[in-house]
């Protein structure tokens, strides 16, 4: 496997360092709590920060024996690199090169009758069936058909299913409320499924994998696993329900530690306003450290006076605005720190450490944000490979 071992933290002024085995592990615990299900491992959005091609490998070797996609173009990237296992893209444009996914044994998602146009397009001129996966918008109000759409789709399906221009492979849908599994939605959501997968069949299809459930449904709604789950957060290791429990609660495992290096450690005078617009003024004399992380690299700004990190075991807090490329933390007076000592914005937790989960509650968003955002310039090493 294309790994490299983790190099040593000197030179980079932030990594994020991913631990495939810990992708491993995640999946195979998942695939556990699937039960009979398949599980297609979602590796969209650069595996949500992971490394496409890497957490995609770690994925297949923790039991996935599918892998879906967003876009396209990663689909084809995945193929590009040598991966094999079967895989479903979902979301793409008119004049997208459906071709290519066809000749690349892709399968593609059809959301609506446009889709149904241009794939078939795509089959006939290929020579080549489509594998086809029917994406019914069972009340997300987002991608897929419903309503006339819908009713008009299944008949045009048929006919082609009929003549071999397409397969159809499966069917799936997508939840509104998967983190509150009590949510009256879910079991609305569940119905309209199954009544879809019903209309089918009256008009002759019979799709063999029908998928419904996300990381959160995977974990929390046996009911909804049907044939295939499809879970992202879950397998990179965070709780996709953190008001349920937490990713230790789930037997799950943080893949992405994020570090940088102290840039600089000065001196500074009581009441001294510090970064941007002074939004933190010391309270006395102190010692602040620099930080070589800012918005660009991934880190929020609205996590300025607010995010967490860790130097040297002990937590602090960032102190003022985060800025493009770096922000300020108050040490305090009699600190040890010193430039190019370790700084932890997220990791495992486990010894102390802030997780991507403490961030998203800081920040006010979800654990995916932060690890899907993390910047170009932030260099990537993956530890854990199998050999
Ligand atoms: C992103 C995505 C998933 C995975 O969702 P998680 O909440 O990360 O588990 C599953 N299915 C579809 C269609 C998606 O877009």
């Amino acid at each position: 496997m294309e790994t490299t071992p983790a190099p040593a933290l000197s030179g980079f002024s932030s990594l994020a360092t991913i631990d495939l085995g810990a992708i491993r592990y995640n999946v195979a615990e998942l695939r556990r709590r699937a039960g009979s299900a398949d599980l297609m491992a979602v590796v969209k959005a650069d595996a949500y920060g992971h490394g496409l091609v890497p957490a995609a490998r770690a994925a297949l070797a923790g039991g996935a024996s599918w892998l879906g996609v967003a876009q396209l173009t990663e689909a084809l990237e995945l193929r590009r690199a040598g991966v094999t296992a079967p895989l479903l893209t979902w979301l793409y444009v008119p004049g997208a090169d459906l071709g290519a996914a066809l000749a690349a044994d892709i399968d593609v998602a059809v959301t609506g009758l446009w889709t149904l146009r241009e794939v078939e397009a795509a089959a006939r001129e290929c020579g080549l069936p489509a594998r086809i996966h029917l994406k019914v918008d069972t009340g997300l109000a987002r991608g897929g058909a419903w309503g006339a759409e819908w009713e008009e789709l299944m008949p045009a399906v048929a006919a082609l299913a009929a003549e071999h221009v397409v397969q159809v492979v499966g069917i799936f849908s997508h939840f509104a409320y998967a983190d509150a599994p009590q949510h009256p939605t879910v079991r609305a959501q569940q119905e309209r499924f199954e009544g879809a997968i019903a209309e089918l069949t009256r008009v002759g299809i019979t799709p063999q994998l029908r998928h419904l459930a996300n990381s959160a449904a995977t974990l929390t709604n046996p009911s909804a696993h049907y044939d295939l789950v499809r879970p992202g957060i879950a397998m990179y290791g965070h709780s996709p329900v953190p008001d349920l429990g937490s990713s230790a609660d789930f037997g799950l495992r943080e893949a992405m530690r994020l570090t940088a290096r102290l840039a600089h450690v000065k001196d500074a005078p009581a009441d001294q306003g510090v970064s941007y617009g002074h939004t933190y003024r010391t309270t006395a004399e102190t010692t602040v450290g620099l930080v070589p992380m800012g918005y660009s690299d991934g880190v929020p700004r609205n996590a300025s006076n607010v995010g967490p990190v860790s130097i040297g075991g002990e937590r602090f807090t960032i102190a003022g605005r985060v800025c493009m490329d770096q922000f300020v933390v108050d040490l305090g007076r009699g600190t040890s720190a010193r430039p190019g000592d370790e700084v932890v914005l997220f990791g495992v937790g486990a010894d102390g450490e802030p997780t991507a989960q403490d961030w998203a509650a800081a920040t006010d968003t979800i654990s995916y944000e932060l690890v899907t955002r993390v910047g170009a310039r932030v260099a990537r090493t993956w530890i854990g490979g199998e050999a």
